[in-house]
């Protein structure tokens, strides 16, 4: 494998594809490339390619998260879920950019059971083995083909702050950077192969929390995470933990027989999070 360190972002677009794969902190993309979930012939490392940093609202995809949850521009409810993510070891290293496209936690997925988010052959597996087997830590929303809980805390905060998305292309909402697996299309983002996150543009709300419940107090991944942002008389929701993507809509749970105390957790973090945000 090569790795390869280009200065700007258009070197890093045009070094991807054909077998390369971006590197940020490799907090995610190294063990998976250890298991040999991923493959690459090519690690671009976007370190000297990224912006890194807040300057206003905007904050370059090569910040980690580290930086983030003691900026004191950032919203409370995105510092908050970058303090509570991972390890103070982790946070040093790991980006935003990475934060966002890490991959699913599901246990049989990181197991390579063929499942419908893994190549099996020429096609994908066919079953989800969370909805028939062990799934207390899946999703309560969206699970009918993927029941698995997208695990970034970040991404909760940044989409009930109504984050755009810039890439080397494009700007997007960041709703609009994810969807749902589906069986003509297994892939959770709308990113293309060679295509970088480069910064987000964060507004300020006039208040915003982050709420995580955890197995432990400390370095977990959320149950479920509730982030809400005040603008004005509107409050809006981003979740984490709770379906295959980052959520934000309060209604139509549909929990498997394990996830249903995930349910109440998120009744009672939506209290207590729109009161924290209450004029
Ligand atoms: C033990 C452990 C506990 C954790 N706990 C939490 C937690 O509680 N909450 C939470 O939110 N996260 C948690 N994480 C995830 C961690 O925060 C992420 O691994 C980290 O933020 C990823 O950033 P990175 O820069 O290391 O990404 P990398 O591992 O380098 O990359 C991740 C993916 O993003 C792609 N990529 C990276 N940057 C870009 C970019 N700018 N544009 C396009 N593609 C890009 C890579 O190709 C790769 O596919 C945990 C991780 C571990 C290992
Ligand atoms: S939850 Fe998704 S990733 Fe996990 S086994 Fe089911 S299809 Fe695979």
């Amino acid at each position: 494998m090569e790795l390869t360190r280009p200065e700007s972002v258009g070197d890093a677009v045009s070094a991807l594809g054909n077998g390369s794969v971006a590197l940020g902190g490799g907090t995610d993309l190294i063990p998976l490339l250890r298991d040999r979930i991923v493959t690459a012939q090519t690690l671009v490392e976007l370190r000297h390619a990224l912006p890194r940093g807040v300057d206003g609202t905007t904050i370059g995809a090569g910040t980690t998260l580290g930086e983030l949850e003691v900026d004191p521009q950032i919203p409370d409810a995105l510092r908050e879920a970058c303090r509570l993510s991972a390890s103070p070891q982790l946070r040093a290293v790991g980006t935003i950019g990475g934060n966002l496209l890490q991959a699913t936690r599901c246990w049989y997925w990181r197991l390579k059971f063929p499942c419908r988010l893994h190549r099996v052959g020429e096609g994908w597996g066919d079953r989800c083995h969370a909805r028939d087997g062990e799934h207390r830590e899946h999703a309560i929303f969206a699970n009918d083909f993927c029941a698995s809980a997208h695990p970034s805390d970040p991404a909760a905060a940044l989409l009930a702050l109504g984050t755009t998305v810039r890439t080397d292309r494009r700007e997007l909402p960041l709703a609009e950077l994810y969807r749902l697996p589906t069986e003509d299309d297994r892939s959770t983002t709308t990113l293309a192969n060679d295509e970088l996150i480069v910064e987000l543009d964060v507004p300020q709300p006039d208040a915003s929390v982050y709420l995580k419940a955890m197995d432990r107090r400390r370095w977990a991944f959320a149950l479920v995470g509730v982030a809400a942002a005040r603008f004005g008389d509107e409050v809006s929701f981003g979740l984490a933990g709770v379906a295959p993507i980052p959520w934000s809509d309060l209604h139509g749970a549909t929990p498997l027989p394990g996830t249903e105390y995930k349910a109440k957790i998120l009744d009672a973090l939506v209290k207590r999070a729109r009161h924290a945000v209450a004029p």
